[in-house]
């Protein structure tokens, strides 16, 4: 296999787009497309603050690194969520998420979830009882809040998360499978701002998750390879293996799926009639940020909880 820009030896073969490329014009062609990603869905603009939630896994570092070698004012926030699992998880994906910081020198906001809140992420879970044993649910309430709270109070216009097209398809089979209608017309590139929360964009769901392990690889980026521990055995993951079997005969499923999507909701042809947008809110008395309910917004509620001496 050649690479179709210099005919030198090709060291990735995107089957999706009939492209094979080589090491070099591989990690120029990645920013090019993300570049024009963020302009086609509008997501920010070079005078924008952004701010980058990184976990010190693949994606969240490649969009950390594409984003600065695209000349933006892109700033890291680590969120220590206080996660062993047996490997130490939380402490070596902080070390990686530093390392790549430093070595890049580039800003990186770091709050650790115990010492804000008394507690980390598996025990607030527990106290709470949400979730069902499985801390998820807290810990996306959690971060959710945290990087709202982070992007409003540092003055940052835009919050930008690593979730790539099988994270997009993947949630996108979930929704569709259960007809989501409110879900399904609030998924896409960009989430537009409004009080109190910052513009949040995705620039790269158009990326398969096998060509960021690749830009990883090539441009050097040391990341944690094992996921969450809490990971295993989720929902998403067996969608994931679902969309890639299908992804396997029919090379380009997964990326038509998404992209069909985009264009139907765009065009108004999804056939779910709601508003778009966010429902109406008002600030929780506590944090400020906004929230559906009169009293306390869901994450205070569950702080309070978690805290209540026994
Ligand atoms: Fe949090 Fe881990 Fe669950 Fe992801 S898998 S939501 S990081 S606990
Ligand atoms: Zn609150």
């Amino acid at each position: 296999m050649k690479c179709r820009k210099c005919g030198g030896k090709a060291s990735i073969n995107m089957r999706q787009h009939r492209l094979a490329l080589c090491k070099e014009h591989y990690i120029e062609w990645v920013p090019e497309q993300t570049e024009r990603f963020i302009k086609k869905y509008g997501m920010f603009t070079q005078s924008e603050k952004i701010l980058v939630a990184v976990s010190g896994g693949k994606d969240s570092l490649a969009l950390w690194d594409i984003l600065n070698r695209l000349g933006y004012h892109a700033d890291g926030l680590y969120l220590g969520l206080g996660i062993d699992g047996g490997i130490n998880y939380s402490h070596e994906s902080q070390r990686l998420t530093e390392k790549f910081a430093n070595k890049n020198n580039l800003i990186l906001h770091v709050v650790d979830i115990e010492k804000e809140y008394g507690q980390p992420i598996p025990v607030l879970s527990e106290i709470s009882h949400r979730g069902h044993g499985k801390p998820c649910a807290v810990c996306g309430l959690t971060k959710r809040h945290e990087m709202n709270r982070i992007a409003r109070d540092l003055g940052y216009a835009v919050l930008a998360t690593g979730h790539n097209l099988d994270d997009e398809a993947a949630v996108l089979f979930g929704n569709t499978l259960n007809w989501a209608s409110e879900y399904l017309l609030r998924q896409g590139p960009v989430l537009p701002e409004s009080e109190g929360l910052a513009r949040k964009v995705k620039p790269l769901c158009r990326f398969y998750e096998r060509e960021m392990t690749a830009y990883c690889l090539s441009r050097g980026i040391e990341y944690i390879y094992e996921e969450c521990p809490f990971a295993e055995g989720s929902q998403s993951i067996y969608y994931k293996e679902l969309l890639n079997q299908l992804e396997t005969t029919r090379p380009g499923a997964k990326l038509t799926f998404y992209l069909r999507f985009l264009e139907a909701r765009k065009s108004g042809n999804l056939f779910i009639e709601h508003e778009v947008g966010r429902a109406h809110l008002h600030p929780c008395p506590k944090c400020g940020q906004p929230t559906s309910t009169s009293d306390l917004c869901s994450f205070c509620r569950m702080i309070e909880k978690a805290n209540v001496p026994v």
